[in-house]
């Protein structure tokens, strides 16, 4: 029988439908109860829940298990333990109880903490997330789970989330009450990533110790076709390619992950997937499988899944898309305007509590997209720059423009597009058409957050996002119960909410110059680097905000901080021993063989009598260049002795984004010029053109 999607979609997933016809009726109602509307778990229905769910497991193929979870870094962690014990006769059995279920005791002393553990407490704990399913891969059971220290704090980027959801739910309903809605007993904030990555063929990437390494190449000569043709947004997507694709596909269905769309991006070698939109939590844990199965898949099929934010100079990076709404248990989008966007003022307020949540705290979700890799990326022409600002549309706009100042709304007749052809459908024209430029942009019936980096998981863009918004519906609930006349509240909240924030809605061009000073004009933060970028974690309002809805306490925000800048710190470091490396054992042999052989073949044609100005000309040029790149790598190293010796973490990475990186660019620069001018067999990895052109 051949494949069917529909057999296959979940087949690995401990999921509603299988939990519904194995669980006990009564223990299946308790767990959904816990999982749908945020009731805490009880122990006797986890004892009933692991016997069933290892059952079903090892039905699969599961030998062991595994807590699940995503410490500090950008990657899922677990470790495996098998089910088998001993009966006592010489035989095993297979066991699995609620308590192994339920917790976890991870040693939690090989992930960041930012300082909140100390070595001798090294143990942490691992909780179950039941809102998540488990899953089957390979042979073990994944048991989605929260991460925290032995003293309670939070080391993972799951825990805060699951929280921002709870708060966001409470006040949203809060606001909807006040708006008389009666029935919906959790809100939900729904997440759908696009993921964009880079495929290259594997023998290439092995030959090329900057990418093994680091995730992008260090050097690199411009090749002579990038992107300029614009011929590789979605065209034919090739046949290796279509092969990886489609077994990726397979495998992510299997697990559930609703993979939708599938095509090639800007950049040569350049792809994305879209999954179809979930629940944030699970979508979280969703991106962080097709990730793992991108470069799994990728080994398997002879090529290398490239998931850092700019692997290659000179074109486009790769990032994440981050489709953010609300919906609700009674079926609705929160931020669906309608058939008549003006009259609908539940979705005018929720938009509204969007824009302030941004505006307020836009210098925290900027953070949420600060990382060494997107640094290469942000305001390069192709990404958002490193503004925040939000896309409404024309038509949004003078909407709320007409609430806060009374002006009359343009009139903006939809129409139709294509008209003239009686053989196609009659389009209707978009209320607003996609700006691809905004860093926060209103598509329709959510939002799209573009910054984050396509390497970076996308849990922190969205607990800060769910936490603002919380906190901004929760002013909006309080006076609305306060209020007399709720319909001129309404009003009043929009109208005033848009004359303080409306600084933030720009529907321009985000790429132009004139924005970049436009921006700073409207008093907007403009925090270009990581470094300045992850400060936002320690400013007092930030601080405050996490505190008054039970996200982090002050020692987490400063842990979070220390471990971004730590981050950072390190992959800079990483980089610049990598170049040294390079240089000293691949790049500086070969370029003196090459101006050995140069300077050989020039002494023979004088000998002969010919007198080459070319020989001669090349000759001088490659051994400049050649001294050039040995005496500022020379230079590069004491420097960067002299930073590592730095004792202050923020002084540290200063340094490292001022001294360091501009002298590895500097090398870079040397180093390209000398790949232009040697004979393409001499050079001792493989160019621009091959990654890019040869799968
Ligand atoms: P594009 O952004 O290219 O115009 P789509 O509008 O089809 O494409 O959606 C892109 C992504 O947005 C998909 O991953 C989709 O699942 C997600 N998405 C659509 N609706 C929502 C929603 N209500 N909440 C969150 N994500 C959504
Ligand atoms: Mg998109």
């Amino acid at each position: 029988m051949g494949y069917t999607v529909s057999k296959a979609f979940g087949s690995k997933v401990f999921s509603d439908s299988v939990m519904r016809e194995r669980l006990p009726r009564a223990t299946y109602e308790s767990l959904k109860k816990t999982r749908d509307e945020g009731l805490p778990l009880d122990p006797e229905v986890a004892q009933v829940v692991a016997g069933v769910m290892k059952d079903w497991a090892v039905e699969q193929g599961a030998t062991h298990y595994t807590h699940w979870f995503q410490p500090m870094t950008n990657i899922t962690a677990g470790k495996h333990d098998s089910f088998v014990s001993p009966s006592g006769d010489g035989r095993a059995i297979l066991e699995f109880s609620g308590k192994a279920l339920a917790m976890g005791e991870p040693d939690a002393s090989s992930f960041p903490s930012g300082g909140l553990r100390a070595t001798f407490e090294a143990r942490g704990y691992t909780a179950w997330d039941a809102t998540s399913p488990a899953f089957v891969r390979g042979t073990s059971l994944y048991i989605p789970t929260a991460f925290c220290s032995f003293t309670g704090e939070t080391l993972d980027r799951k825990t805060p989330l699951l929280r921002s959801m709870d708060v966001l739910s409470t006040q949203a309903l809060r606001v909807l009450r006040c708006l008389g809605n009666e029935t919906a007993r959790r809100v939900t904030a729904t997440i759908g990533a696009e993921q964009e990555y880079f495929l290259i063929d594997r023998a290439l990437y092995e030959k090329r110790l900057d990418l093994k390494i680091c995730g992008r190449t260090l050097f690199g000569a411009r090749p002579p076709k990038g992107q300029e043709l614009d011929d590789h947004y979605c065209g034919r997507i090739r046949l290796r390619v279509a092969d990886f694709m489609q077994e990726l596909d397979e495998r992510l269905w299997e697990l559930g992950v609703p993979s939708k769309t599938k095509h090639n991006e800007v950049a040569p070698a350049q792809h994305e997937l879209a999954p179809m939109f979930t629940s944030a939590n699970i979508a979280c844990d969703h991106n962080q499988l097709i990730m793992e199965l991108m470069r799994v898949v990728a080994k398997q099929k002879g090529l290398a899944c490239l998931l850092h934010e700019k692997p290659f100079a000179g074109v486009n990076g790769s990032g994440k898309h981050n489709n953010w709404s609300l919906s609700t248990d009674d079926g609705q989008n929160l931020l669906d305007p309608g058939k008549n966007p003006a009259q609908n003022r539940q979705f005018l307020l929720f938009l509204c509590a969007v824009i302030r949540a941004v505006d307020e705290y836009a210098d925290l979700l900027r953070m949420t997209a600060a990382s060494a890799g997107n640094d290469h990326r942000l305001g390069g022409h192709e990404a958002p720059p490193a503004v925040i600002s939000i896309f409404l549309g024309e038509s949004l706009t003078s909407i709320l423009e007409h609430i806060a100042y009374g002006s009359t709304p343009e009139r903006h007749s939809r129409g139709y597009i294509m008209e003239d052809i009686a053989a196609l459908p009659t389009i209707h024209r978009d209320d607003c058409d996609r700006n691809r430029t905004s860093p926060f942009a209103f598509t329709g019936n959510k939002f799209e957050y573009r910054m984050v980096g396509s390497s970076a998981s996308i849990a922190s863009a969205t607990y800060v996002l769910n936490t603002a918004v919380a906190d901004v519906l929760s002013g909006i609930a309080d006076r609305l119960s306060a209020a007399q006349n709720r319909e001129a509240e309404i009003d009043r909240i929009i109208g005033e909410i848009y004359k303080q924030h409306g600084r933030v809605v720009f529907n321009g061009n985000n790429y132009s110059e004139a924005w970049a000073n436009e921006a700073a004009r409207r008093g907007l933060p403009v925090k270009n680097r990581t470094v300045e970028a992850v400060e936002a974690l320690v400013a007092p309002k930030n601080i405050a905000l996490f505190k008054r809805h039970g996200i982090f306490t002050e020692a987490e925000c400063r842990a979070r901080y220390e471990i971004l800048l730590e981050q950072y710190v390190k992959t800079v470091s990483i980089e610049e021993a990598t170049m040294t490396e390079m240089v000293r054992r691949q790049i500086l042999p070969a370029a003196l063989r090459y101006t050995g052989a140069l300077a050989g073949e020039y002494t023979h044609m004088r000998e002969a009598g010919v007198e080459s100005a070319t020989a001669k000309a090349l000759l001088a040029a490659c051994a400049a260049l050649t001294d050039a790149v040995q005496q500022k790598t020379d230079a590069l190293e004491a420097s960067s002795q002299s930073v590592q010796a730095l004792t202050e973490l923020p002084a540290q990475a200063a340094a490292y984004r001022d001294e360091i990186i501009p002298q590895m660019q500097a090398i870079r620069e040397d180093v390209d010029r000398l790949e232009t001018m040697t004979e393409d067999s001499a050079w001792p990895m493989p160019s621009y053109t091959d990654l890019l052109h040869r799968v």
